[in-house]
């Protein structure tokens, strides 16, 4: 027994002795040689971990890198994007997984990607935003198209609020209201105006710098033939006319704003000074007939250069603060001609007019003057109603339902 004990023994020695040994090189590895079993992959996300994406923007990778030992791995991370869908909200996990060489470790890094949906739908007018139409004929609305990155198509859930009236002269809003899934709401409206004018058909008189005794006089035409129009008014010479103005609102005329002094030196030295000047005129018209003026004609009009020599670019301020100020400025495309020289043959002035009014502009603006030096521009305005009528014209009073002239801006 002893003596075959003794192999027996030896054999297991060695056993013991190579499994030592080998649980040594394995345990350190002292060769390499099992390197690729036991090295654990690394991943490092690069950017957040956790992402907030805005509902159908695309997910831009942040960017990550990967390391097997000394080894960079990065072009053997697996990235499932398909598990992200950003046309949908929610909250998705992104795997990045990596394996070692020989499959034995398996890391995986994890990137929350929180789809929101904080953007309203875009609706989209189908036709002008503006339309005219004429009194008494149909609305037929153009309708919209609404569409959100998220859900999509939503022109079936647009609501309409249509407030026109073709029977009653105007200015309407229709408004298109949208909420996507997550509640963003939407907006949009498309004017509707519903006047009388139909293009070329109807003439807009003004006169500007009144009132005074050719006014009234001017007045009576229009009532004698049942016509109306626009006086801009110099608020320096409403003092003791006022039952003029009180007339022409109760003969259904427009009363605007021209100026309070008529001085360019002292109305364009400043926007400032121009809005005060203007507002003194607007106040006492609305004092004395209690209607606030929304339309209004600069000294000169728009187009003038005399302003720049008190105040360089101050018509293109100004004309951009209208709108701040409650106003429309008009302008004028028929020049009487009146302006130029005072007691000019009204059949001068007349002949002016009418070729003006032939010209068929959609809205012909005719410029005239009723101060008291202007005597020929009342038998001009005469035989204007007169022949006008006669050629079935009609003579209205402009209103915000009338599309403004606006004179090219020269300073
Ligand atoms: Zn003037």
């Amino acid at each position: 027994m002893k003596k075959s004990a003794k192999p027996v023994v030896v054999i297991l020695v060695v056993i013991a002795v190579l499994a030592a040994a080998f649980l040594l090189v394995w345990q350190f590895d002292v060769f390499g040689l099992f390197k690729d079993y036991k090295t654990v992959p690394e991943i490092t996300l690069k950017g957040k971990t956790d992402i907030v994406l805005e509902g159908g923007t695309p997910f831009e990778e942040p960017g990550y890198t990967a390391k097997i030992g000394d080894l960079d791995a990065t072009d053997k991370v697996e990235v499932d994007y398909k598990t992200v869908d950003t046309t949908k909200v929610g909250t998705y996990e992104l795997n990045y997984t990596l394996s070692n060489l020989k499959g034995r470790h398996t890391v995986t890094q994890t990137r929350t990607i929180k789809v929101v949906d904080t953007t309203a739908p875009v609706i989209t007018l189908k036709g002008d935003a503006t339309v005219k139409i004429q009194i008494g004929s149909e609305y037929k609305d153009a309708g919209a198209t609404a569409a959100d990155k998220v859900d999509g198509d939503l022109t079936k859930t647009i609501k309409v609020d249509n407030r026109v009236n073709v029977n009653e002269k105007g200015k309407y809003t229709v408004t298109y209201t949208v909420k996507d899934a997550a509640g963003n709401e939407a907006k949009v409206t498309r004017n509707v105006i519903v006047s009388k004018q139909t293009a070329g058909s109807v003439v807009y008189l003004t006169f500007d710098d009144g009132p005074s005794f050719n006014t009234i006089k001017i007045l009576d035409l229009l009532k004698k033939y049942d016509c109306h129009a626009t006086f801009f008014i110099v608020g320096q010479n409403i003092p003791g006319n006022e039952d003029i103005l009180k007339r022409m609102v109760k003969e259904g005329h427009t009363l605007a704003v021209h100026t309070y002094t008529h001085d360019y030196a002292a109305i364009y030295t400043s926007p400032e000074a121009f809005w005060a000047d203007n507002k003194k005129t607007r106040d006492l018209i609305k004092k004395v007939t209690g209607v606030e003026a929304k339309c209004m004609r600069f000294p000169g009009g728009a187009s003038n250069t005399i302003s720049a020599n008190y105040c360089s670019g101050i018509m293109s301020t100004l004309t951009s603060q209208c709108k701040d100020h409650g106003y429309e400025y008009y302008d004028w495309n028929i020049s009487s001609g009146d302006a130029n020289a005072d007691g000019l043959p009204a059949a001068q002035l007349y002949d002016n007019i009418m070729a003006g009014i032939h010209e068929n502009y959609e809205s012909p603006i005719v410029l005239m003057h009723d101060t008291g030096a202007k005597g020929t521009t009342v038998t001009a305005v005469a035989k204007v109603l007169q022949v006008g009528l006669s050629e079935g014209y009609s003579f209205e009073a402009i209103d915000e339902t009338v599309d403004p002239i606006h004179h090219a801006v020269n300073n």
